[in-house]
């Protein structure tokens, strides 16, 4: 077989492999901020705040973290929505020699004390409205100090725009925080602390920066160890794979949340070490999308499927001039052709899918951007420096082109490992290949696809289905705004197939139709044999479509029965 048949695709322009400096990333911002002073690091809500604005608030929160006693190492929890903030407290969190533990802001009590515990954080970083949640659980925890900070301690923060929970569960006024004792205040320790630069004491490759905790679709919640050199590797690829943006120019749309690793390099990485703009928005709301585009001009806008089919409904989608983007980039999730294509016609920029996962910092795959075709229905290729093949379930040996197995992968992006649990690590580490529990296949050109996650898989009456080829065809179907077909328990088949659908806006299909039209196109055994209409369906804060609680939702009623 061809050794990384892929490298024959690259344009010119991307070298195989890269060269890599030992830098920590606030030595990123550092250079950043020298040499683009008075460009915007972060636009937020009608503001702008330059890089040397964000180095110095950064450098004042690592002072103070380090005079409250933060030592080499600490972990800092951050709870917070995208705001300038998380940009302070992530650099701000590396320039005192701390480790970053994102929180997710909609976690309740019992899934912020897991994680609290489970990093060991002695400091947290939260936003006003979700403190009494933090507060509630800080005895349970290794928290010795709280920082509070208002979204309104930066710039006037418009309500709508919190997240639907933050605002149902927190209906009253912020408390009222002091700043003393334990307690400390955001905008106090701007106001009193000084900028000195603090020299770093990191060894990239050795230091973690982030203990990044997977989404819940991965099963019980981990600290994936990142290394300062795992996002610098990967950010260097990104930079590669972009290579017709130059420095300083950019600006990218910053609506996928920041706690999640895809917005974390994507939008909080990779422009500060480019020198570009990063356009925050605090959620995904598709008319606060369009009208930001239109207004703003971003030149890339990195999201899930479910954003792009948002826009791609939504009804003044005509009124707005989106040209200025050049380039979306789709992860996630697989990205259906369907989407893509129509997408693409209507905004005319391009919409790339790419790959990747929290253990890989995250991007290992996509497709080019400017070069060859992009492959339908592909993740892409590996990136610079990026090895990956196809492994057999059962003996572990790699397999031939076009045959569907485990996807491993391997390069300076891959994690050091899980926090804490050696012996995931182990099952997930095999000799430095990164086993990613996802199932696919590579053609013979080297392109990858993903066919599904390997517990995704339903196994109905002996017979495997891989839920993506299911959905592929219902997206199809012009009624149809969302699909997700699922593995659901059954008495005869072990497992049947079931599909939860979400219809576009006026549109009416009974489940006949459907049953019809998905009869054409695939054997009789991948067919849907339950339906069920939806509003909506559970996703994650990325917009990945929670199938695996769909599975649970349906377990629980049969139990009840
Ligand atoms: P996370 O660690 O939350 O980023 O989730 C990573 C997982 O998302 C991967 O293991 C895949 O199962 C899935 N994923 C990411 N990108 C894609 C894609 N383009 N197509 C299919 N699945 C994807």
């Amino acid at each position: 077989m061809e050794e990384r048949p892929w490298l024959k695709w690259y344009p010119k322009e991307i070298p195989h492999h890269l060269q890599y400096e030992e830098v920590s990333l606030q030595e990123t911002l550092r250079r950043t901020a020298k040499k683009f002073p008075d460009r915007p690091a972060v636009h937020f809500m009608g503001k702008e705040i330059p890089y040397r604005k964000l180095f110095e608030s950064s450098l004042k929160l690592a002072n103070y973290l380090r005079k409250i006693g933060l030592q080499k190492g600490d972990r800092v929890a951050v709870m917070l929505p995208n705001t300038p903030q998380t940009f302070i407290s992530f650099y701000g969190i590396l320039f005192a020699g701390g480790i970053v533990v994102q929180v997710n802001p909609l976690f309740t009590e019992r899934e912020i004390a897991f994680q609290l515990k489970d990093a060991g954080a002695k400091f947290i970083i939260v936003l006003d409205m979700l403190f009494n949640r933090v507060k509630n659980v800080e005895k349970e925890t290794d928290l010795r100090h709280i920082i509070v900070t208002g979204i309104k301690d930066y710039l006037p923060f418009p309500k709508n725009l919190l997240y639907p929970m933050v605002q149902k569960r927190q209906k009253t006024v912020p408390p009222k925080v002091e700043h003393e004792g334990r307690h400390h205040l955001f905008a106090e320790i701007m106001k009193r602390t000084e900028a000195k630069d603090i020299p770093d004491e990191v060894n990239p490759k050795e230091d973690v920066a982030i203990l990044q905790y997977t989404g819940g679709t991965t099963g019980f919640p981990k600290g994936v160890m990142l290394t300062h050199f795992n996002l610098y590797a990967n950010a260097k690829m990104c930079d590669a794979w972009m290579y017709k943006f130059k420095e300083g120019e950019g600006a990218t749309l910053g609506v996928l949340p920041l706690f999640h690793v895809y917005g974390l390099t994507t939008v909080l990485v990779f422009p500060v070490m480019k020198g570009d703009m990063a356009i925050l928005l605090p959620r995904f709301d598709a008319g606060e999308v369009l009208k930001t585009i239109d207004k703003l001009k971003p030149k890339v806008f990195p999201g899930a499927p479910t954003m792009y089919i948002g826009l791609l409904n939504h009804p003044d989608l005509g009124k707005y001039d989106l040209s200025s983007i050049e380039i979306c980039l789709s992860g996630s999730a697989p990205l259906p052709v369907e989407v893509q294509q129509q997408f693409e016609k209507l905004s005319g920029g391009k919409l790339v899918e790419g790959y990747g996962l929290t253990e890989s910092s995250p991007v290992t795959h996509a497709n080019f951007l400017w070069d060859n075709e992009r492959v339908k229905g592909s993740i892409g290729v590996p990136w610079p420096d990026t090895d990956a093949k196809i492994v057999s379930l059962s003996t572990g040996e790699t397999l031939p082109p076009g045959e569907i197995g485990e996807l491993a992968v391997k390069g300076p992006q891959v994690m050091k490992g899980y926090w804490n649990r050696p012996e995931e690590t182990e099952q997930a580490l095999k000799d430095g290949w990164l086993m990613t529990g996802d199932l696919g296949y590579m053609d013979e050109n080297g392109y990858f696809y993903i066919v599904d996650r390997k517990k995704d898989m339903i196994i109905a009456g002996g017979y495997n289905i891989y839920p993506r080829e299911v959905e592929e065809v219902l997206y199809e179907h012009p009624a149809v705004k969302e699909a997700v077909v699922a593995g659901v328990p059954d008495p005869y088949r072990g497992e049947t197939v079931k599909a939860y659908i979400v219809l576009k806006e006026g549109q009416r299909v009974t489940e006949e139709e459907l049953d019809r039209f998905a009869r054409k196109q695939l054997a009789a055994y991948k067919v849907p044999r339950i339906y069920e209409f939806r509003d909506e369906l559970p996703k994650t804060a990325v917009g990945k479509i929670l199938r695996r609680q769909l599975v649970e939702e349906e377990k629980r009623k049969l139990a009840e029965k």
